[in-house]
């Protein structure tokens, strides 16, 4: 009987914003289509987290104040955050999710949410919001889109998880999208991110099936759906629409 994968949705309730839990049902589906088992637990902000219990977290977006919410609850276990993280722990953190993986985001008036502090990131708050369908390149999944929606400006050193041919990105500046690090995979790319993208979707869960020691290959999916929306989001009309 192979064992089941475990993934935690992190407070669904308030770090939900533009349907990023449309990557959770992804991930399950493209479990399910194959035949493995896998659950989900909610994780509640006024729950206990205990990481060593999943295989793979989900971090949503969020706006401001939902993110000021949890940056506190956040910051109480930053320790255990941090090894999970240096252990590889798989990691998908979406926008606010994202920018919580550092060391502050700054909010418009000046004051500092208090990030995870994984990873050497921080985010500072612009005059202006950087809205629209985005399209990057990354070397290891190819062309990715979504939609993106933050005020925050986020700068680090790592390895980005790809570079701008449409859109904004990190902050709009650097050419950089989101952050590879360890099993980290952190985007401002919304959509939700994972349907119209299969082969990161694919990624993430070789990645969190490895993690998790369960020894099954992926088998191909007829993902033509999928990649007729990949390919909607990347056609001339829609990106012309920006
Ligand atoms: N509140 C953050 C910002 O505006 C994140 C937004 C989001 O998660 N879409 O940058």
């Amino acid at each position: 009987m192979t064992k089941t994968l475990s993934i935690a949705h992190l407070y669904p309730e308030l770090l939900n914003l533009y349907a990023d839990k449309g990557n959770i049902q992804t991930l399950v589906r493209r479990c399910e289509w194959r035949g493995i088992p896998v659950a989900v637990t909610k994780v509640g902000i006024h729950d206990t987290l205990d990481l060593s219990q999943y295989d793979l977290v989900l971090l949503g977006g969020g706006s401001d104040r939902e993110q000021e919410l949890v940056g506190r609850t956040l910051r109480e276990v930053r320790k255990e955050w941090k090894s999970a993280v240096e252990s590889g722990l798989p990691l998908l953190a979406i926008c606010g999710g994202y920018q919580l993986l550092g060391e502050y985001y700054q909010l418009p008036d000046g004051r500092k949410v208090p990030g995870l502090e994984v990873l050497d990131l921080i985010t500072v708050a612009g005059t202006s919001r950087l809205i629209g369908n985005i399209a990057i390149e990354s070397p290891e999944f190819g062309t990715v889109v979504g939609f993106e929606n933050h005020g925050g400006r986020t700068t680090h050193q790592h390895a980005p998880l790809g570079f701008i041919t449409k859109g904004h990105g990190n902050n709009g500046e650097d050419k950089q999208e989101g952050v590879r690090y360890k099993n980290v995979l952190g985007t401002y790319i919304h959509g939700p991110l994972l349907p119209k993208n299969p082969r990161l979707a694919d990624f993430i869960l070789e990645t969190a099936l490895s993690y998790a020691h369960i020894d099954v290959p992926l088998e191909p999916l007829d993902d033509s759906l999928e990649l007729k929306a990949h390919e909607a989001v990347l056609s001339r009309r829609i990106l012309r629409q920006d």
